[in-house]
């Protein structure tokens, strides 16, 4: 029946890049602008900045510190959060995400925005889309010293927020993520198909997917 999903519910779980947010700025910022400056601040081809940029990411990917940017400018010997700031007018919101949050707030669903993004780079963020304003709670994975792709993220956060997973719906575009939030419990859970405007469409194995938030609402 269409509509009955939200009818299931009463608190929505939203990732924010790559879900609220278009994930083309992230792949700018972490495969483009970041090799670029690191090849010239080591003198080295961009070619071979690039392999050992990505090699070091994907050494460290789902731990939080793959998602600390402190912990990048250090390892890179880059200042991460001044090139966000030259990427800003990147940052922007995927279609369907306002009205979907719009729609919550009109039937009184309880949303909560739940990132692993550094808490610099989630104010940053919110301060450039204005999204804040629609949250009942936004919470970095930084504070509960676990990343979404681990269990005790979400023990903390339902026991923070009195969240009854049975009764939560929880979207990402992280297959890890999807398959830790579904693991402890969270009952309704989607992957987002097409996070980068710029990228392929993905698919999540064995979850059910959206292009975009506002499709949740004739589920
Ligand atoms: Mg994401």
């Amino acid at each position: 029946m269409s509509g009955s999903l939200l009818t299931a519910i009463d608190t929505v779980v939203l990732d924010m890049d790559g879900t609220l947010l278009d994930l083309y700025f992230d792949q700018r910022l972490w495969l483009e602008l970041l090799p670029r400056r690191y090849a010239a601040l080591r003198g080295m081809p961009l070619a071979a900045a690039e392999i050992e940029v990505r090699e070091r990411l994907q050494a460290e990917r789902g731990t939080l510190a793959w998602y600390c940017m402190d912990h990048w400018s250090r390892e890179f010997g880059l200042d991460v959060p001044a090139l966000e700031g030259e990427l800003e007018h990147l940052i922007m919101v995927r279609p369907g995400t306002e009205a979907f949050l719009n729609h919550l707030a009109g039937r009184g669903i309880r949303s909560v925005l739940a990132t692993n993004a550094h808490p610099a780079s989630l104010a940053r963020k919110l301060r450039c889309t204005g999204l804040g304003r629609y949250f009942d709670d936004v919470v970095s994975a930084h504070e509960f010293g676990a990343p979404k792709e681990v269990r005790a993220f979400w023990e903390r956060l339902t026991a923070r927020l009195g969240i009854e997973p049975s009764r939560a719906l929880f979207v990402d575009d992280n297959l890890a993520v999807l398959q830790s939030a579904a693991a402890f419990g969270i009952r309704h859970v989607w992957g987002v198909r097409t996070p980068n405007s710029r990228g392929p469409a993905i698919s999540h194995d064995g979850f059910p997917g959206v292009d975009y938030l506002s499709e949740l609402l004739a589920v």
